[in-house]
């Protein structure tokens, strides 16, 4: 058997043809009313869908701000669908900033620059670089939506590095009262540290002023590393490397770590291969898993062969990945010295219970940040995510899983499955009724709420 290095790394492109995207209306069109005519909305993985009334892509402000006043409500705002939580369902309005998007405004003194909420992160790298600027640091995959993906706190690895939230010095939203409303750190704070994550609860996100830098070449370098070894110098890569992450092959005793430094190198990009990885090591889990040891030792002897890879490109083009493969995920964000004994523990319990997995565990580093619903709140953090395939029951293992990540102070990606429930969240967060102050005085009839929301804000 033979897997590339990248095969074995869960890449998986996203699957284009969900219908996360498409169709929405242009406003100026007839939403549709009848059950018969709405046309159903689907996440990324298939596992959150809904029936909506009307799906509107507005063009400007003022048509965002028709749309709350006159749309069937609730009115949940979606980006790519990429979330895997239920942040986005609702029989009322799905409202997409798609046609809201682009670079608007660049500052050279201070490399801030302006774009809208709609821009899809993959699709800011080149007109970004045209204006002299690159995004500071990147998630695993470019598909999301800015706002999407800071209404989450989503995030990439680097123990200096926030999540994409932590560089948002200021936005534009539309509030339930149909107001154009801009916030940053001295227009309306309150507001600011509340928007920078929402979960789509404060109004529909506009414009987006992001911190950026100078356009910048980066060397990604993966090499394998057996599990006791990289348990005992992980924290020593994180702090020798710009970026650093690890996966963990279950059923493996290996890792897999990756670095991102910059450089000034020539290019040598990465050539493409195929992304069959995850399927091979499904394979393995289906024909083998009766037999752990055989498992373990075919995976062994595929990755103590594996070399190690570098390449060398724009950093826009380095950082994000493909995902081919669907997986339904939860991710939690722990105290950074807690994450190493906790993924020790994840990984006795899934072994020792030889329970059925086969998707690579990834850990990553987050620096701390001071949004009051970032799960970077206040403390440095790594992030450990767990993965299921898209067609197996996930409830399982994730219901395994979490009570070892919350019993390690873990708050959950707010995009990633978890059962938690709002006084779980007024203990994790210590500004949790600020943030519910300000929601209420944005969103007095609960315009933005949907049934999830209502769940997590503990308004049910
Ligand atoms: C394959 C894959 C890889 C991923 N990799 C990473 C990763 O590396 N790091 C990480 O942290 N996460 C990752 N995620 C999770 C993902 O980044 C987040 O769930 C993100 O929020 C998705 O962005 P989106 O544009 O799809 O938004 P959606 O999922 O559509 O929406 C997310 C939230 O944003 C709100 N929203 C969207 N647009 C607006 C707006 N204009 N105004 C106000 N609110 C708005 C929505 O209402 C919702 O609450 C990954 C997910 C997938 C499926």
């Amino acid at each position: 058997m033979s897997l590339s290095r990248r095969e074995m790394m869960m890449q998986g492109a996203a699957v284009a043809a969900l219908a996360t995207g498409k169709p929405f209306s242009a406003f100026a069109e007839t939403p549709a009313k009848t059950q018969e005519q709405r046309i159903k909305w689907q996440n990324w993985s298939g596992g959150q869908s809904c029936l909506p009334e009307a799906r509107l892509a507005p063009a400007t402000a003022a048509e965002v701000a028709e749309i709350i006043a006159t749309s069937t409500k609730p009115i949940r705002p979606v980006g790519t669908g990429h979330s895997f939580t239920a942040l986005v369902p609702t029989d009322g309005t799905i409202m997409s900033l798609d046609r809201l998007s682009g670079v608007l405004e660049t500052n050279d003194e201070t490399m801030e620059a302006t774009v809208g909420a709609g821009s899809k992160l993959g699709d800011l790298g080149a007109p970004l670089e045209e204006k002299g600027q690159a995004l500071i640091n990147m998630p695993d995959i470019n598909r999301q939506t800015l706002a999407g993906s800071i209404s989450t706190s989503t995030h990439g690895t680097g123990e200096n590095f926030g999540s994409l939230s932590s560089y948002v010095t200021g936005l534009e939203l539309v509030s339930a009262a149909g107001e154009t409303i801009w916030c940053d750190k001295d227009q309306q704070p309150d507001l600011f540290q509340a928007a920078r994550v929402s979960l789509g609860s404060l109004g529909i996100i506009t414009k987006i002023r992001l911190q950026n830098r100078t356009p910048h070449r980066i060397n990604k370098r993966t090499w394998v590393v057996p599990f006791d070894e990289m348990m005992e110098q992980a924290d020593t890569f994180a702090a020798e490397n710009r970026n650093f992450e690890f996966y963990y092959i279950p059923f493996s005793s290996m890792c897999m770590g990756i670095s991102h430094n910059e450089t000034d190198e020539p290019l040598a990009p990465s050539s493409a291969e195929d992304d069959d990885g995850v399927m091979t090591l499904k394979a393995l889990a289906d024909y083998l898993g009766w037999a752990p040891s055989l498992r373990e030792y075919f995976i062994r002897s595929a990755l103590e062969d594996l070399p190690e890879e570098t390449f060398v490109d724009t950093s826009w083009k380095v950082y994000p990945s493909d995902r081919n493969v669907r997986f339904n995920e939860m991710e939690y964000h722990l105290p950074r010295e807690n994450a190493l004994a906790a993924l020790k523990e994840i990984r006795t319990l899934v072994e020792g219970e030889n329970i059925d997995l086969f998707f690579p565990w990834e850990f990553r580093y987050v620096k701390s940040d001071d949004i009051w619903l970032s799960p970077f709140q206040g403390r440095e953090s790594c992030s450990i995510a767990i993965h299921r395939y898209y067609e197996e029951d996930y409830k399982p293992l994730f219901s395994a899983v979490e009570p070892i990540l919350q019993k390690h102070g873990g708050r959950p990606h707010w995009g990633k499955l978890h059962t938690l429930k709002a006084p779980d969240f007024a203990t994790l967060y210590p500004n949790w009724n600020d943030f519910l102050t300000v929601r209420q005085a944005m969103d007095p009839d609960g315009v933005f709420l949907n049934d999830h929301l209502r769940e997590v804000f503990g308004l049910a």
